[in-house]
């Protein structure tokens, strides 16, 4: 009975040493959710991203660190909209972790808090390429849904943490203010490029150029994830020539055979955008993402 009594305050002492670590252990399935986490969690949450910011977030390989890491959290926070489909499932599977399985409190689906563009009408088939169904998934590149996902994270770490409720609420309106006072820079800033027809590579910025008032006529793609054939790429020499598009916006991780093949037919000019915090150097925060984006298009796009 001593014995036992020794052990279960060893337990006690233990569990009570690895909360006061982490009041939260937080995995997130990309760089820009652990961004917005750390942001509202400060020095007491645990945030660690599945995948870096320098890979396509449609793909990812469900290693062993992974599961490690989706085991030990009390919350997992995803994009959603089936951009993790190809591989979060089975790795919340091998995790086997009940606190963040869908429908738990530890599962925060941050597509279901932001207005989706793009939702399909009609049946979708896979001969659409890598449709995303449920609406776009690449919303983390409107500001404005930064502030949405950074309320729900605050709401959703009061909840699982209560004595630090307050503390989240206080970083989250700090964090509101600095968004919405960069908001109005960047604007300012992206003037020129408002108005006008843009093509990007992938469906990736359809929220960015919502945010920032230009279109997107066209895609490299011919359809999300497939790869350009000869055919589409003529089309868009001659709609490029035709409508007179002068800018192509894509993420760093796609081939540049055929924008370069674009630029040189048509002398359109070429954006690499960093779609993610950590998809180049020295961007590690939500703002730092923004600020790099609007400098880039800056130099390249208006005119
Ligand atoms: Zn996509």
């Amino acid at each position: 009975m001593k014995q036992c009594i020794k052990h279960a305050l060893l337990l006690f002492l233990l569990v009570g040493a690895v909360n006061s670590e982490a009041a939260l252990r937080v995995v997130t399935t990309t760089e820009d959710l652990a961004a917005i986490a750390r942001a509202i969690g400060g020095a007491g949450v645990d945030v660690v991203s599945l995948t870096p910011g320098t890979r396509d977030p449609h793909f990812a390989e469900a290693k062993p660190s992974m599961i490690r890491k989706v085991s030990r959290a009390d919350l997992l926070i995803l994009i959603g909209a089936d951009m993790e489909i190809g591989w979060l499932p089975p790795l919340l599977q091998s995790a086997r972790n009940g606190r963040v399985q869908s429908g738990k409190a530890g599962y925060l689906d941050l597509s279901l808090v932001v207005p989706l563009l793009g939702k399909m009408a009609g049946p979708v088939s896979r001969a659409m390429g890598d449709v995303h169904a449920k609406g776009n998934p690449h919303y983390w590149l409107d500001p404005r849904n930064g502030a949405r996902m950074a309320r729900a994270i605050a709401i959703r770490f009061g909840e699982l943490d209560p004595p630090g409720q307050a503390d989240y609420q206080t970083r989250l309106a700090a964090f509101e203010q600095t968004l919405k006072q960069k908001l109005k820079e960047w604007q300012t800033t992206l003037s020129l490029i408002r108005g006008q027809a843009v093509i990007a590579y992938h469906t990736s910025f359809i929220y960015l150029a919502d945010a920032f008032g230009f279109s997107i006529v066209d895609e490299v793609e011919p359809m999300p994830g497939i790869a350009p054939s000869a055919a589409h790429l003529s089309q868009l020499v001659q709609q490029i020539k035709s409508e007179q598009i002068d800018l192509l916006i894509m993420e760093p991780y796609y081939e540049r055979r055929s924008a370069r093949y674009l630029h040189d037919q048509t002398g359109i000019r070429i954006a690499v955008l960093p779609q993610s915090v950590g998809a180049l150097p020295k961007i590690e925060t939500y703002v730092d993402l923004f600020d790099r984006i609007v400098a880039i298009l800056s130099q390249t796009g208006g005119g």
